[in-house]
């Protein structure tokens, strides 16, 4: 496996083609050094994407619900063959360890299967019409030509969701997916092209971020953007889209409170977040991180994180006994020391781990870090690493004071076995995806999207199909 060779060309009109304007390595962080190359697309590359899709959209949006859902379907089973060969690729690449490559292939299998089902059940509404006989149908149509792109944290099962949405609904897609995954972009492309999707349907691109996304949202033949990432770009993104109307789906950035009241149980809590929280080394925006716990079970959270921490045996992702891989790149490294050595400057303290590891690749310790000051940036700036903090509160009020003093509204975690405690912080949090003693999994059948700073519009279940659709009106009277 050490000689897998992750390289990724461009896909475009059903043909993987060479970029016009080079290449650049793709890096696997647990070593820091290339495992393949990325081919980037220039100017004239991304407009023949963009072409394909628009010359592809009327034949693949005529085709029945079926038909397209069939295709769906097919590309799930053939990943479920695919699987341990993606995971490969997909653990050099990104640093996730395999339980976590594998965990989030089942998530993408699911999630094409699921998507395939729901191609089928589209449908509209009838109401009655003005005048007698006369009847008004409220009918999806499929929007056009579909711009996605994808971050590196979760790369398979976000192109998924959004490859497997926007197909199921007859939309055809240009993806710019994250140049520091574009292995597992390629495969997850390559399944969907021998499950059935017609040329032109599907373009994959890579290329600079800003110049490839500012040609996009320069485009009138794009009709949606679908992008997860952070919320900086998705504000500039945002700005790039608003001249054409560009459609905006947004899944951004969190940074999730954990509420831990004076009746929990401080060792389930721990056992039942530490997978969301250390997980793909803490770099998912629904990762909980900012504990606030009733100053009667404080330091006992505080022990538990700790001892929890110190279980993972921090590694590569294809040594024997790794439990949490390495950071997705050096960036990500730099801004985690920068936010512990603020937060130490600012009075906390640190339980445990607050060091990277000595030797080569992006390995940052599983930290946990108390008394941490409320002007601390790592409660502001979303850490995207595996760090908890832990503040400790008197009542109610002050955690949701706490809790609600992000920039973000993604997800949020109570623990409490108080009806009266549970629907007060669930009625006062700024959150829109909120697991009551229980994480809070973005699944396939149910729309999940976030407020304000996270995002808007939504992912997953129906509203996610209809993300991508048009209800067209028609009133209608026989003649
Ligand atoms: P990112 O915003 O840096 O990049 C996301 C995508 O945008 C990549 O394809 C990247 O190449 C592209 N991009 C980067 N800079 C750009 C620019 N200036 N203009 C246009 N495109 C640009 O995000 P990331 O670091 O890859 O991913 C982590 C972020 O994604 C975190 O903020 C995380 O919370 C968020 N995220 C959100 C969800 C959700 O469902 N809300 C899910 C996963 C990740």
């Amino acid at each position: 496996m050490a000689q897998m060779k992750l390289d990724a060309n461009l896909f475009i009109d059903g043909h993987w083609v060479e970029g016009k304007a080079g290449s650049q390595p793709n890096i696997d962080p647990g070593t820091g050094e290339p495992v393949g190359v990325v081919a980037l697309a220039d100017t004239s590359q991304v407009q023949a994407a963009l072409d394909a899709a628009h010359r592809a959209f009327p034949l693949w949006s005529a085709l029945t619900g079926q038909s397209r859902g069939a295709v769906l379907k097919k590309a799930s089973s053939l990943l479920i063959d695919r699987m341990h060969e993606i995971a490969d690729g997909l653990l050099l690449e990104s640093g996730k360890t395999r339980a976590d490559a594998i965990g989030e292939l089942r998530r993408t299998i699911e999630t094409l299967a699921w998507n395939g089902e729901e191609a089928s059940r589209i449908c509209g509404k009838v109401h009655q019409g003005v005048v007698a006989g006369s009847i008004r149908l409220s009918v999806p149509t499929a929007l056009g030509v579909v711009v996605a792109i994808t971050p590196w944290n979760f790369p398979a099962v976000l192109i998924g969701r959004k490859l497997g949405a926007a197909l199921a609904a007859g939309c055809t897609v240009v993806l710019k997916a994250s140049e520091f995954t574009p292995y597992t972009a390629r495969a997850i492309v390559q399944t969907l092209v021998d499950a059935g999707v017609p040329n032109g349907v599907i373009n994959l691109i890579f290329g600079h971020p800003v110049a490839v996304s500012s040609q996009l949202m320069a485009s009138s033949l794009v009709k949606a953007v679908s992008f997860t990432g952070s919320t900086s770009v998705g504000k500039q993104l945002a700005a790039l889209a608003a001249p054409n109307l560009i459609r905006p789906i947004f899944e951004l950035g969190g940074h999730a409170p954990v509420i831990v009241w004076k009746d929990a149980d401080v060792e389930n809590v721990v056992q039942v977040t530490a997978p969301a929280k250390f997980g793909s080394a803490g770099q998912s925006c629904v990762a909980p991180t900012r504990y606030i716990a009733h100053h009667s079970v404080h330091d006992a959270l505080v022990d538990a994180l700790v001892t929890k921490a110190k279980t993972y045996k921090l590694g590569h992702g294809t040594e024997d006994r790794t439990t949490l891989g390495p950071v997705a790149h050096g960036g990500r490294v730099v801004s985690f020391l920068q936010l512990i050595e603020d937060a130490v400057a600012k009075g906390a303290v640190i339980n445990t781990g607050g060091k990277t590891l000595e030797r080569p690749g992006y390995y940052v310790e599983p930290t946990v870090l108390s008394s941490v000051s409320r002007d601390s940036e790592i409660l502001a700036e979303e850490p995207f690493g595996p760090v908890a903090t832990v503040q400790s509160v008197e009542d109610i009020d002050e955690a949701i004071e706490l809790a609600n003093a992000a920039e973000y509204s993604f997800a949020a975690y109570v623990f409490t076995d108080s009806i009266h405690v549970r629907d007060e912080l669930v009625r006062r949090l700024n959150a829109s995806n909120i697991g009551v003693n229980q994480t809070a999994p973005s699944l396939p059948d149910v729309a999940l999207g976030g407020l304000g700073n996270s995002g808007y519009g939504y992912e997953g279940g129906t509203e996610g199909v209809l993300a991508y659709m048009h209800l067209r009106l028609i009133s209608q009277t026989h003649g």
